[in-house]
C-alpha cells in the first residue's frame, strides 16, 4: 500500500485529515519510548492513538507532590552526554540543573564518618588535586586515563568487544578492589541496580562515557517534565489513559473486550517478568538542612553486600530547589533491591528502619527527619549481565508486531528512546513512507 494512504497531510505536528482508527498505528504503553514513537511517527505526518494502562504518562519517569516536595519514583537524573536524550531534549527550556560533576565519599573511621571529595580533574582540575590525598593514586590515575579514552571513543566503540561483567572489566584494568569497595561499587549498583557490577562492561563503558561527556540534570518540574514534553508534542487527544490494551497481531489490538484494526501495532512496555529486572528501594525525607551541601552525589563508601543497605544518597533540592518544600530539603536515599535482599528487608517498615540506622552514624541529626515515601520499583531495569552482547542499536527486526522500550535494547533513558526511533523507522517503512530526518526537540 502507497504511503500517502497512511499520512495525513499536516501543518508542523497538526492532523488536517480525519481518518479511521484502522490508519492509525497504534502504541500500547506511554512511558518514554512508547511516546517518543508515537512523536516521530507524528512528525511524519502518520496519526497515533497511544494506549496507557495506568492514569498517566511517563511509565517508570513519574513524580509525585507529597506536601511541597517533588518526588521521583526513584532517583532519576538525565544524562546530557547521551547522545539521543542529548539531542532530543531541550534541557535548557525544562530548567534543568546539573550535580556537581565528581562524587564525595562517606565511610565510617573508627565510627567517625569521614567524608572524601573526588572532583573531575577534567573539570575541576584544582578540587581534584585535593582528590589525591583521599586514595591510591594508581586508581585516580586510571579513572583519569578511562576517561580520556571513553570520552574520545565512539560510543559504538563501546558496544563492539569484550562482554565480561563490568567488576572482572574494572579488575582487569588495575583498579584495586578498595576502590572498587569505595567508588564503583556504590556508583554503579545505584546506576545498574544490582551490587555485584555482574552488569556487562558495554553498559559500563556506555554509562560512563555519557557521565564523563555531560552532566546529571534535574528537570525543575521533577522528572516527569521529560514524557510530560513529549505527551505535549504527540498531542494529549491521541493518547488514552487508564487503557490496558493488547496486541493480537500485527494489526490488531485488544481494549477491554473491543479489538481495533490498525495499520500497525507497536508494543512499548516490557514483557518480562521481575525475575528478569532489577529492583530499587527508595526513601525521601523532609530534611531541616542538607546533611551534604554541595550538590554532589554522595556514596557509601563501605558499601558491602549483606552488610549494609544504602547505595547512595543525594539531596535533589540542592541541585534544583524546586524539589524542597519552605526551604526544606528533600533527602532521597538507593538501597538497591539485591542488598535489601541480601539483609532480609523485605517490608517497606523494615528497609526504612535499617535507613534510618544507617543514616545515624552518618548524620545524627537525621533522628529528626520525617520519611516522605518509602517506594519500592520492582521492573525496575531489565537484566544485561555480561555476556548479554549488548548493543549500541536495536538490530532491524522482521517480527510481526514492532516493539520499542529499554528492554529492548538496554535499561535507560536512551535505551528506551533509541529503541523508539528504530520502532518508529521501521513502521514507517513498512508504510511506505520514507523516514524524515528527525529534527524536533522536546
Ligand atoms: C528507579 C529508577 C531510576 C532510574 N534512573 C535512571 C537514570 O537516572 N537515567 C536513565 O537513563 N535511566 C534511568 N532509569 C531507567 C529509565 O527510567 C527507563 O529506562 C525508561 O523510563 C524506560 O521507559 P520505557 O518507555 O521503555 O518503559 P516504561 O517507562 O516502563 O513504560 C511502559 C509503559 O507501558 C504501560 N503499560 C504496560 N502494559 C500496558 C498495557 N497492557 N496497556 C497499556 N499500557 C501498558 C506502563 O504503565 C508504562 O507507562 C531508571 C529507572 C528506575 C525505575
Amino acid at each position: 500500500m502507497h504511503g500517502s494512504y497512511f499520512r495525513e497531510r499536516c501543518v508542523g505536528n497538526r492532523p488536517l485529515g480525519i481518518r479511521s482508527m484502522s490508519n492509525r498505528v497504534h502504541i500500547v504503553g506511554a512511558g518514554v519510548a512508547g511516546l517518543h514513537c508515537a512523536a516521530v511517527l507524528r512528525s511524519n505526518g502518520v496519526r497515533v492513538a497511544v494506549y496507557e494502562k495506568s492514569d498517566a504518562v511517563g511509565g517508570r519517569m513519574r513524580t509525585d507532590q507529597v506536601g511541597g516536595f517533588l518526588l521521583d519514583r526513584g532517583f532519576h537524573v538525565m544524562q546530557s552526554g547521551y547522545e539521543c536524550a542529548g539531542s532530543r531534549v531541550d534541557f535548557g527550556s525544562l530548567g534543568a540543573r546539573p550535580f556537581r560533576s565528581g562524587v564525595r565519599v562517606i565511610r565510617l573511621a573508627g565510627g567517625t564518618p569521614e567524608v572524601l571529595t573526588y572532583a573531575d580533574p577534567f573539570r575541576s582540575p584544582l578540587a581534584a588535586l585535593g582528590s589525591l590525598r583521599n586514595g591510591n593514586w594508581f586508581d585516580l590515575l586510571r579513572v583519569g586515563a578511562l576517561r580520556w579514552r571513553l570520552v574520545h571513543q565512539d560510543v559504538n566503540a563501546s558496544f563492539s568487544s569484550g562482554d565480561a561483567s563490568t567488576h572482572r572489566y574494572l579488575r582487569e584494568l588495575g583498579f584495586s578492589q578498595d576502590f572498587l569497595k569505595r567508588f564503583f561499587c556504590p556508583l554503579l549498583a545505584g546506576i545498574f541496580l544490582e551490587s555485584r557490577l555482574a552488569t556487562s562492561e558495554r553498559m559500563f563503558r556506555f554509562v560512563f562515557q555519557a557521565m564523563a561527556r555531560g552532566k546529571m540534570l534535574l528537570p525543575r518540574a521533577g522528572i516527569k517534565a521529560v514524557p510530560e514534553r513529549i505527551a505535549d508534542f504527540v498531542g494529549r487527544e491521541h493518547i488514552r489513559l487508564g487503557v490496558p490494551a493488547r496486541a493480537i497481531d500485527s494489526r490488531r489490538v485488544l481494549i477491554g473486550d473491543r479489538v481495533e484494526d490498525a495499520a500497525q501495532i507497536i508494543v512499548a512496555h516490557p514483557t518480562v517478568g521481575a525475575s528478569d529486572s532489577r529492583s530499587v528501594w527508595t526513601l525521601h525525607f523532609d530534611a531541616e538542612h542538607s546533611p551534604a551541601p554541595g550538590g554532589y552525589l554522595l556514596l557509601n563508601g563501605d558499601y558491602e553486600l549483606g552488610k549494609n543497605a544504602i547505595a547512595h544518597l543525594a539531596v535533589p533540592s540542592d541541585v534544583q530547589p524546586c524539589y524542597g518544600a519552605d526551604g526544606r530539603a528533600l533527602v532521597t536515599v538507593t538501597v538497591v533491591g539485591d542488598a535489601a535482599q541480601a539483609l532480609g528487608l523485605v517490608e517497606p517498615g523494615a528497609v526504612a528502619d535499617r535507613v534510618r540506622y544507617e543514616l545515624g552514624a552518618w548524620f545524627p541529626q537525621s533522628v529528626n527527619w520525617r520519611i516522605l515515601a518509602v517506594q519500592n520499583v520492582s521492573g525496575a531495569l531489565p537484566v544485561r549481565e555480561a555476556g548479554s552482547g549488548l548493543k549500541a542499536d536495536t538490530p532491524a527486526t522482521s517480527s510481526e508486531i514492532l516493539s520499542c522500550g529499554d528492554h529492548c535494547l538496554h535499561g535507560s533513558v536512551e535505551g528506551a528512546l533509541r529503541s523508539a526511533e528504530a520502532a518508529a523507522i521501521e513502521c514507517l517503512n513498512r508504510l511506505g513512507i520514507e523516514p524524515a530526518p528527525i529534527t524536533h526537540t522536546y
